[in-house]
């Protein structure tokens, strides 16, 4: 089984860590293969305008620079920790009402896809560009932010334009999305460092970017974790200095030594 968390932020856009401190805090910790999927957020809306004015998008003129330090961090990932790291974005629509509201990760993207116009024609775009689409926190309710209902509102619709569900996202669990059989898989919508213990997907194939890629094009081999949280909301979180410890509930998950 490979331990997998598709849904990471780094400094790119709005996470708390650079790609090289992700790739070492989850190598570290056991992680088998992660998705870098910094926010590309729309420039048609009001709210789009303003996430780009505070720098908390990919766009077309960094994307190469994003693709080139995922590349090299990904060749270090496996010479270091035998982790894959794949290239991916979240492709980010806000409206002020969450039923015009979609968040989709684009996974194996190597060109970068704007998230202007109707999420329909967006959803295309990142299936033309080769990328798995993952409809993300999809029936999510307390966090303004993350009301995203546009896609989970027109699940028969846009089914053919989304590969996979997010069952479970960063605390929250969707069992709409077990009802309704669709495909599906666990992410932490990493920012920092206390989500490294959110829910994450389980894999069976093999360690190699292709064959993760082609396993969730499938939706086959696919399970969904949340794994033991050793530090409590108000705990403090090690740095990367201090030791780790083998977990006794995940196999292969290291986690650091409580003090
Ligand atoms: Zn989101
Ligand atoms: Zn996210």
């Amino acid at each position: 089984m490979l331990l997998a968390d598709f849904h990471v932020h780094s400094t790119w856009s709005d996470g708390r860590l650079s790609i090289p401190e992700i790739v070492d805090l989850f190598g570290r910790s056991g992680h088998d293969a992660i998705a870098i999927t910094d926010h590309v957020v729309d420039t048609d809306s009001l709210l789009g305008k303003i996430a780009h004015g505070c720098r908390l998008s990919i766009t077309r003129d960094n994307f190469q620079a994003y693709r080139a330090e995922i590349e090299s961090e990904a060749r270090r990932a496996w010479d270091a920790y035998r982790m894959v790291v794949l290239a991916g974005c979240e492709l980010t629509r806000n409206a002020l009402t969450g039923k015009r509201s979609a968040h989709a990760l684009a996974l194996g993207l190597d060109s970068f896809v704007p998230a202007d116009g109707p999420v329909e024609e967006m959803l295309t775009r990142a299936r033309e560009a080769g990328a798995v689409t993952v409809a993300c926190h999809p029936n999510e309710q307390s966090d303004w932010f993350a009301n995203t209902f546009y896609l989970w509102n027109r699940r028969r619709e846009i089914s053919s334009l989304i590969d996979l569900w997010e069952l479970a996202c960063r605390w929250d669990l969707f069992p709409q999305v077990s009802r309704a059989r669709l495909p599906y898989v666990g992410n932490s919508d990493f920012h920092d460092r206390p989500h490294l213990y959110a829910w994450k997907t389980l894999m069976s194939c093999d360690k190699r970017p292709d064959a993760i890629l082609a396993s969730l094009r499938a939706g086959v081999g696919l399970g969904v974790t949340r794994l033991p949280d050793p530090f409590p909301a108000a705990a403090r979180i090690p740095d990367e200095t201090e030791p780790l410890r083998p977990c006794t509930v995940i196999p292969g998950f290291i986690e650091p030594a409580t003090a």
